[in-house]
């Protein structure tokens, strides 16, 4: 038996095209290798245009209250001692701020609305290979082998597993990050025992020598941790492991004995690109079709918006019944986000040169257009040409 759909992986980004799918009365599995969800390496941060598309698929304002947290802002330190913060426009409440997710709610919840939808949801089975079916009239269906050596047959693949994505690498799609080796650690502490979180319900984004730590509160007077090591910390990383490296960053923002509360989960590396999108009978959405760096924090936004796409080139190209193709997902997604990658790259390049990025930080401090115009194109609030304006540039970076 051969289905409409599988679709590997089931975080955000899966769920979220399956529900769609399914919604759209097409024959959906999600085979997704965690039995029950358990905290993982990954981000909770998102601008308000994350909760938006959220509300632009259907979830309910009563849903999001029981997995987002609104952030007041998101306060910008550095190592020299310069702070901004970005507001993302918001005043601080649900309906227009910039949320903390509670992950171990927002993912099975959108597993649950998938599987109401009529998606079957499969936990606990991890794909072990995939063969794409490939091209032409020889075409046959794409062929999944799960870890159990159970096959299934689809005529459509959904990578949706992540950024170390096993159809991306299957495909020979995906490439190192372009902005070099970093590894991540991330996990939650109790809010009270962080210094400068609450009252304000700020976030914090704490940029250090060769790496940085964002800080977002969440349900449940909780805080996100999650650290960012470049390579001048991986010595003391591979010494010291990363709980311990992690209580090492943890003293540095005065709460040396802060107590993790789930696991220190890690990721290495850190980021990829992909040299494409989609081919005749698979894609890859959220970061499995590409995860540049959490600083400028696109990553849950963009595995939202790009089930969205996925879901309307796959219903399309099954409506055709096979003769339409799945490239109008890549030409939707280059669309949207290509020109907002070269911003986050820029804001890369600035991080990599500590001298440089202490000048802008100061800049960005001082001049508030300047400012909230930044914090509206990270927010993936406003087109990010603004940003790349010449006149912007010089507003930005003149003495
Ligand atoms: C340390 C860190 C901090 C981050 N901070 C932010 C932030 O502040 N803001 C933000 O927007 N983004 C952030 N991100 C990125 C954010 O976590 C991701 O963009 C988001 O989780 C993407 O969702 P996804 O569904 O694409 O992938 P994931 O959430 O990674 O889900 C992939 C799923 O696929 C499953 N899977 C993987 N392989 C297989 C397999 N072979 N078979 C079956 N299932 C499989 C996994 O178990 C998992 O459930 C951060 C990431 C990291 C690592």
């Amino acid at each position: 038996m051969t289905i409409d759909v599988a679709v590997v992986g089931g975080g955000p980004a899966g769920a979220l095209t399956a529900l769609l799918l399914a919604r759209a009365g097409h024959e959906v599995v999600v085979l997704e290798r965690a039995p029950a969800w358990r905290w993982r390496a990954c981000g909770v941060f998102a601008s308000p245009a994350g909760s938006a598309a959220l509300r632009d698929i259907g979830i309910a304002e009563a849903d999001l209250e029981r997995c987002a947290r609104p952030i007041t802002a998101m306060r910008v330190e550095t190592p020299g001692g310069a702070s901004f913060r970005l507001t993302y426009g918001g005043t601080g409440t649900l309906a227009d701020s910039p949320v903390g997710f509670d992950r171990g709610a927002l993912d099975p919840l959108l597993l649950d609305f998938a599987a109401a939808a009529g998606a079957e949801v499969r936990a606990g089975v991890a794909v072990a290979s995939v063969e794409t079916g490939g091209t032409g009239v020889s075409r046959r269906p794409a062929r999944l082998t799960m870890a159990d050596g159970s096959v299934l047959a689809a005529r459509i693949v959904v990578g949706a597993d992540g950024g170390r994505s096993l159809l991306a690498q299957t495909l020979g799609v995906a490439r190192r990050s372009p902005i070099g080796p970093r590894i991540a650690l991330s996990f939650h502490v109790p809010a009270a025992e962080l210094p400068g979180i609450e009252p304000a319900g700020d976030a914090r984004m704490v940029v250090l020598r060769g790496a940085y730590v964002g800080l977002a509160p969440v349900a449940g007077s909780r805080v996100n941790v999650g650290i960012v090591l470049g390579p001048s910390w991986f010595a003391d990383l591979r010494r010291d492991g990363g709980p311990a490296t992690a209580a090492t960053i943890l003293a540095r923002l005065g709460a040396p004995n802060a107590t993790v509360l789930d696991r220190v989960a890690g990721v290495a590396p850190l980021g990829h690109r992909v040299t494409r999108r989609a081919g005749p009978d698979w894609l890859l959405v959220g970061d499995a079709a590409g995860f540049l760096d959490p600083f400028t924090g696109e990553g849950l936004h963009r595995a939202f918006v790009s089930a969205v796409f996925a879901a309307e080139a796959i219903d399309h190209a099954l409506r055709a019944g096979g003769r339409a193709s799945l490239a109008g997902y890549a030409t939707a997604m280059r669309g949207r986000f290509a020109t907002k990658d070269v911003v986050s790259r820029l804001v890369q390049g600035f991080l990599a040169r500590p001298g440089l990025f202490e000048y802008v930080a100061r800049r960005l401090a001082a001049r508030e257009q300047v400012r909230e115009t930044m914090g509206l194109v990270i927010g993936d609030l406003a087109p990010a040409r603004r940003a790349l304006d010449p006149r912007y540039l010089a507003a930005l970076l003149a003495p």
